[in-house]
């Protein structure tokens, strides 16, 4: 069968209902599953079997979710985790350990930069953070012997930079580590990174994946494609037996199920952070219409974006799918348009101005989200990013002053006259 469409994989991925079983797919609300002898069970414990035994692990309702997001990105394996800072964390400490290095994009969501800079620092971990701009030379100089991940997000939240995917992929790959890319604003829908070369993708399926704000979740997905045994030495968690496993050397045992099989094997085992199935389910009926909604909030974002770069009032509007903005190309080359409905602003009059303006609005609430079925909009500089320096924040591209506003899947008339009466 030839590949089929990305809209038909959000409608049925993951789930191929047998003779007789749910057309939906079940919540396998149990923490445990039962086994007829211990050998059995053994087996599974030894990853000699595959198969369920404690939801702290696995389990099967997320596992088919995860399936149809491995198959919208074009994956080989994919996970859930609790969140996307769970997501990001497991993507990184899957191949990071005390000592390692890693290049990631300035331009980066705010709890992901805290974990990098701050959090896993403390782990002994260590990070060169450069512009998603920079020139191949910079790029290429950002490494280390030690490093061992290169990070970004396709479209970040809340700078709406655009990440050169290629150009970091040849880079990571240059020096041969992997590419991780999160790829939350976009989703598969707008962008699929592994076909620009990205070998691990990272999601906060809380956005437009779930897309409705009911569950916080996130998922990993890798396309089997990095030769962890070429750069053997640089990977030893995946290239030198798991004494915790019986000596299972995990990318001669699972090939391109290895990233994501260590990762459940062993992070999942220590740390804990999977979603639970009650949200995954949920997660799964925002995910079966997501190619229909993301057009609309590409549509909404644009048309806000549009009206706001005409008004008077407004100093500054970034959004990739405007003509003048630096991204432009790029997002046209990576998504051809906006790539999303989040849209960043700077009023004349800066803090106080956004402050008053968004004090003013009727539909757009003030929330600390984006990229649900709602509009809502948000002060970085006093909520998400409040923890960084003025210095981070410009390095970020976060000025103090900047409205991040998620457009919904309102109707645009609306939103937009909305924004006009508390503009005036
Ligand atoms: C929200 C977000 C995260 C964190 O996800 P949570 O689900 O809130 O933990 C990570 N990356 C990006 C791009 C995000 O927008």
């Amino acid at each position: 069968m030839s590949e089929r469409k990305i809209g038909t994989t959000c409608v049925q991925g993951g789930y191929t209902p047998g003779n007789g079983e749910p057309r939906q797919i079940p919540i396998i609300q149990s923490t445990t599953f039962k086994y007829n002898t211990s050998e059995d069970m053994g087996k599974l414990f030894d990853l000699e079997a595959s198969g369920y035994f404690y939801t702290r692990l696995q389990n099967p309702t997320n596992d088919y979710v995860a399936a149809k997001i491995t198959e919208l990105e074009g994956g080989a394996a994919g996970m859930l985790t609790s969140s996307g800072q769970a997501a990001n964390f497991f993507a990184l400490f899957n191949i990071c350990e005390c000592g390692s290095h890693i290049v990631s994009s300035s331009s980066i969501y705010g709890g992901t930069f805290n974990l990098i800079a701050v959090t896993m620092k403390k782990m002994g971990i260590d990070v060169t953070f450069i512009s998603p701009d920079c020139s191949e030379e910079e790029l290429n100089a950002a490494f280390k012997d030690n490093t061992r991940a290169v990070f970004g997000e396709t479209i970040a939240n809340p700078a709406l930079t655009v990440l050169d995917i290629e150009k970091f992929a040849k880079a990571a790959h240059a020096h041969g580590v992997p590419l991780i890319v999160d790829n939350t604003f976009p989703t598969p829908v707008g962008c699929r990174p592994i076909e620009w070369g990205c070998d691990i993708v990272t999601h906060s399926t809380t956005k437009y994946m779930d897309g409705h704000g009911v569950a916080v979740g996130g998922a990993i997905i890798d396309s089997g494609n990095f030769d962890w045994m070429a750069h053997a030495d640089k990977f030893p968690g995946l290239t030198t037996p798991d004494d915790s496993y019986h000596g299972i050397t995990y990318a001669e045992k699972f090939g391109k199920g290895a990233f994501i099989t260590k990762a459940t094997a062993q992070l999942m085992r220590d740390f804990g952070s999977i979603q639970s199935p009650q949200n995954a389910f949920y997660l799964n009926l925002g995910l079966e219409s997501l190619h229909v909604r993301m057009p609309k909030h590409v549509e909404n974002g644009t048309a806000v974006a549009e009206f706001l770069e005409k008004h008077p009032k407004v100093k500054k509007v970034s959004y990739p799918g405007l003509k003048s903005n630096p991204y432009y190309e790029r997002a046209q080359k990576y998504f051809g348009h906006g790539g999303c409905g989040v849209v960043s602003f700077e009023l004349e009059g800066g803090r106080p101005a956004a402050e008053a303006f968004m004090k003013k609005l009727k539909l757009a609430a003030i929330e600390t989200h984006v990229a649900d079925a709602r509009t809502c909009c948000l002060n970085p500089a006093s909520s998400t990013h409040r923890q960084l320096t003025d210095e981070q924040l410009v390095a970020a591209g976060i000025p103090a002053g900047l409205v991040r506003m998620s457009c919904g899947l309102e109707d645009k008339a609306d939103l937009i006259a909305d924004i006009e009466q508390a503009l005036a």
